[in-house]
């Protein structure tokens, strides 16, 4: 109560902006991730990772638009690439030579992808990329993860969410080999497809092991399901993608966020005899369409993001310092001895508070919840913006020192909350 006095005391002007949009839209928002009480806190600028709200604070930002900003909020080069494409004319009803390249770059890095295709969102990827896998096997069911997040229909947080759904599901445990490879084994040549995330993103930055990926692998090869890697948010780590860190290549992999630059966008693609069954050369092919799927600055900008930008180099780069930062987060939690600590893998980290491995979702106790708040009210108060959850996806322009001033402010946290967080491991 005393955190959400603070923060509604010095932020007037979002709470009015909260006020008004609340009669419009439900929640007063259109993006259920940005809700939190008492209001959410209305950014109106930004640059490089920095952010300024309609109160006039500035913000380090750390969430990165949730892996989608990965360039920052006014990397020159992306910007510079849109304003060319729309220069030369908004949306041409017509296929351009843009949409070309940025096939070809992605095409030449993910392992798994052998013919792609561009989507609006993330979560269009994924569901064309169910029915594409529903298209080449004739069946119908598909295989998700109890915690998995695909996109706003296809979110399984819990089973409930389930009723978004368009498609008959099964569920199975994330990193669980052995339940993996009985359940999929048991829905035999009722299964069309796995979709996974490598490492699960909205569900906690929980990394997959390679023994769950494994099975995933050897399962569907023998039942004949097709495999599919969601890496909308996970291709970020390295050039060919987590897939290829892992070593575990798919039969299809989803792709967003970042890739376009910021803008919006989504891809779906793997092997040539899935891909084909949208081959408009072939009878019988099934229809992919949408207005906006090669719009022009969604593939201009991915083609400077992922031609020019985002390299293999800058890929490793970002990836070690993402993994130097969670260690020395860490380190300051196992310095107080307090049961707090910070998943994930590369560039994008999650809070969590409770002791021992964390190795799928879990039913917070209230203590965690109310800790994960504070959490993040103590980080808005000190000046850096997460998600309300405890995410942070670095962009490219943090540096080294923003990410030393996040471990001092966490440190800062930890002294000022110990009595909280003893409580919590009790
Ligand atoms: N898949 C994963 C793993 C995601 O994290 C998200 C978004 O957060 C999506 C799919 C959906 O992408 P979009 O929000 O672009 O629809």
């Amino acid at each position: 109560a005393e955190a959400h006095a603070a923060y509604a005391a010095g932020r007037p002007r979002s709470a009015e902006i909260h006020a008004r949009a609340r009669r419009l839209m439900p929640g007063g928002n259109t993006r259920s991730v940005l809700f939190y009480t008492p209001f959410p806190t209305a950014m109106v600028r930004g640059e490089g990772c920095r952010l300024w709200d309609a109160d006039g604070r500035e913000y380090l930002d750390l969430l990165g638009e949730y892996t989608a900003g990965l360039f920052g909020h006014s990397e020159r080069r992306i910007i510079d690439a849109v304003k060319d494409a729309l220069d030369r004319g908004i949306n041409l009803a017509s296929v351009g030579e843009a949409e070309q390249e940025l096939a070809g770059l992605i095409v030449g890095r993910f392992p798994s992808i052998e013919m792609v295709r561009f989507t609006n969102s993330g979560t269009e990827a994924n569901l064309m990329a169910l029915a594409a896998a529903r298209g080449f096997t004739g069946r119908v069911k598909t295989m998700v993860m109890r915690g998995g997040y695909h996109g706003g229909v296809l979110t399984f947080a819990s089973e409930r969410n389930a009723v978004n759904v368009p498609i008959p599901l099964a569920f199975t445990d994330y990193n669980d080999p052995e339940a993996a490879m009985r359940d999929i084994l048991a829905e035999g040549d009722q299964l069309a497809a796995v979709l996974v995330e490598p490492m699960l993103g909205s569900g906690g930055c929980i990394p997959a092991s390679a023994a769950f990926l494994g099975a995933l692998r050897e399962a569907t090869q023998r039942t004949g399901a097709v495999l599919i890697f969601d890496e909308v948010m996970t291709s970020r780590h390295g050039r060919g993608g987590l897939q290829e860190r892992m070593g575990v290549t798919p039969d299809m992999t989803t792709l967003g966020k970042y890739m376009a630059g910021g803008m919006s966008f989504g891809a779906f693609g793997g092997r040539a005899g899935i891909m084909e069954v949208f081959d408009g050369h072939r009878p019988g092919t099934l229809p992919h369409a949408g207005t906006f799927n090669n719009n022009v600055w969604s593939m201009a900008a991915g083609c400077v993001a992922m031609g020019e930008i985002f390299d293999g180099e800058t890929a490793e780069a970002l990836y070690a310092r993402g993994e130097a930062l969670r260690e020395a987060l860490n380190a300051v939690c196992a310095r107080a001895g307090v049961p707090m600590q910070f998943t994930g893998r590369g560039s994008m980290l999650t809070v969590h508070f409770r002791a021992g491995a964390i190795e799928r979702p879990y039913a917070a106790r209230p203590a965690e919840d109310r800790l994960r708040e504070l959490f993040f009210f103590d980080m808005l108060a000190a000046g850096i913006y997460l998600a309300r959850r405890g995410m942070a996806a670095l962009s490219l322009p943090v540096t080294e020192a923003d990410c030393a001033r996040y471990v001092a402010v966490v440190e800062e946290f930890v002294a000022a909350r110990q009595p909280l967080l003893a409580e919590a491991a009790g």
